[in-house]
């Protein structure tokens, strides 16, 4: 996978500093794991916050604040991968497909993350429209498979997006393959025509 469209220097720096939300963690995990470019750029700013650490050092604190300082960065490590061969997407364990429309399903993912959170992966066939939508919060998602057209440009596998309340945009599924991609949503989208279908699945994910 080669990405054309990346996480923000944001985005990235909280993701490897490990304050972002798990689920929209995972969103970008999907992303970094085949960009090399957003790769180097988290290692980078690990390697920031380590130079950052070694100056909490020298500051002379008692004999046992850097550990707690270490330990505590230990617990906020950023989401890692043993090394898998398997396309990201067969890697999650979903919950129960739900069909919401013809050559549309969606399924939760199992795995942590923020209540009034959703983390998802849908899939749309191809030549399925999708329907015109808001968002009443952030939203992460990067392509697994296929591909989509947006007023934002082509998504491919590999590539992110982030949204927030101001987008309002319909993807159209492109080539012959179904696009699934994971998602990471923030509250509740306001769904029109289709997505209020989706919303309905999404009511008990
Ligand atoms: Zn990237």
């Amino acid at each position: 996978m080669s990405g054309q469209h990346h996480p923000s220097a944001d985005i990235l720096a909280a993701y490897a500093s490990g304050v972002l939300e798990p689920g929209f963690g995972l969103v970008v995990a999907a992303h970094i794991e085949g960009c090399a470019q957003c790769r180097r750029h988290v290692a980078s700013y690990e390697a920031v916050s380590g130079e950052a650490l070694r100056e909490v050092e020298a500051a002379a604190l008692d004999d046992g604040a850097l550990s707690r300082v270490m330990s505590r960065l230990d617990s906020a490590a950023p989401i890692s991968f043993t090394p898998d061969r398997r396309p990201f997407v067969e890697r999650l364990t979903l919950k129960p497909r739900k069909w919401v429309a013809p050559g549309v399903w969606v399924a939760a993912v199992d795995t942590p993350h923020a209540r009034t959170n959703r983390v998802y992966v849908l899939s749309v066939a191809p030549g399925m429209p999708t329907a015109r939508h808001e968002h009443s919060g952030a939203e992460f998602c990067t392509v697994l498979k296929g591909a989509y057209r947006d007023e934002l440009g082509l998504f491919r596998a590999g590539d992110f997006a982030a949204a927030d309340h101001d987008v309002n945009h319909q993807p159209v599924v492109q080539g012959d393959e179904a696009c699934i991609c994971l998602f990471a949503t923030e509250g509740r989208l306001q769904p029109q025509g289709l997505l209020g279908r989706l919303a309905f699945a999404f009511a008990d994910v």
